[in-house]
């Protein structure tokens, strides 16, 4: 098979319509052969200012929706945006003077403008998570809290949630979370995951040796760069081309049932979109 035999996801990108190169970055991954982009709105503090009200939270999250809508216009497939709340929001919030519970409710109430975007159409999913690094007791509980929240909304609108936590391979627990909520765990997918992952569905960064792991695995997955679109850091992370070369190269070992998995049906069952139908080359 040949990468233009097949769709191309890039499961979680960032496209900055601010500061970054927004458009063209989307154009890069097309000419690479990429064909579907899930498009994640940059935290607050990157687009506007750090967010404690609904408005500037309703304000990022259009200029992603309009930034996905240019997108699509460069992609043979479509792009899609997916939003939500960075979780190092709270560390920021409590930085600024705000208790855990109080940058809670604020995040929550971020939240629940994310699942409107869904409800009304413009969004597939949503974005929640709890710090990567050291947080004291009452900023985990209160991050615990607000990602239960994410999984609560998106059972009642009927989307998925991709989760930013910290590193590991056993998310079992907030699996059951999530179920708890409402959730099915097959709607939870962990973002920047290596290749083994128990619990979620795992959205693998577009590592060779992670890679590898995941079409060892056998079991559903995504793949992504994790693309920030920062001037300021270009080098910081993988480019917007990294998904489309590492589909050349796992075409070329032999993986077609893996690329299959990744780019048709693991999109399919996750967020019930058909990646196939959508492309017009
Ligand atoms: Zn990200």
């Amino acid at each position: 098979m040949d990468i233009d035999e097949t769709p191309v996801l890039d499961n979680h990108l960032h496209l900055d319509p601010v500061n970054g190169r927004n458009t063209e970055a989307a154009a890069e991954f097309a000419d690479h052969g990429g064909t579907h982009l899930l498009v994640l709105n940059k935290p607050s503090w990157n687009l506007r200012e750090t967010a404690d009200d609904e408005s500037i939270f309703r304000e990022c999250f259009q200029l992603t929706v309009d930034a996905v809508a240019d997108a699509t216009d460069v992609l043979d497939g479509r792009a899609w945006p997916v939003l939500g709340v960075h979780p190092a929001l709270i560390s920021r919030l409590v930085e600024d003077g705000y208790t855990a519970e109080e940058a809670r409710d604020i995040m929550q109430a971020g939240l629940d403008v994310a699942a409107e975007f869904v409800a009304d159409g413009p969004a597939l999913a949503i974005k929640s998570g709890r710090p990567h690094y050291e947080v004291d007791d009452a900023v985990w509980e209160a991050s615990n809290a607000v990602m239960r929240h994410a999984f609560d909304l998106a059972g009642e609108v009927g989307c998925a949630v991709q989760l930013h936590t910290e590193g590991g391979e056993d998310f079992t627990e907030v699996a059951t979370w999530a179920e708890a909520e409402g959730l099915p765990p097959e709607q939870v997918v962990k973002h920047y995951s290596g290749g083994r992952l128990a619990g979620p569905i795992k959205s693998v960064l577009a590592d060779k040796d992670e890679l590898e792991v995941a079409v060892e695995e056998a079991d559903p997955f995504l793949m992504e760069t994790d693309y920030i679109d920062d001037p300021d850091r270009p080098g910081a992370v993988l480019g917007p081309k990294t998904v489309p070369r590492r589909v050349r190269w796992m075409l070329e070992e032999g993986w077609e049932e893996a690329v299959r998995t990744a780019h048709v049906e693991t999109p399919a069952r996750v967020y019930g979109i058909d990646t196939e139908a959508t492309l017009d080359r």
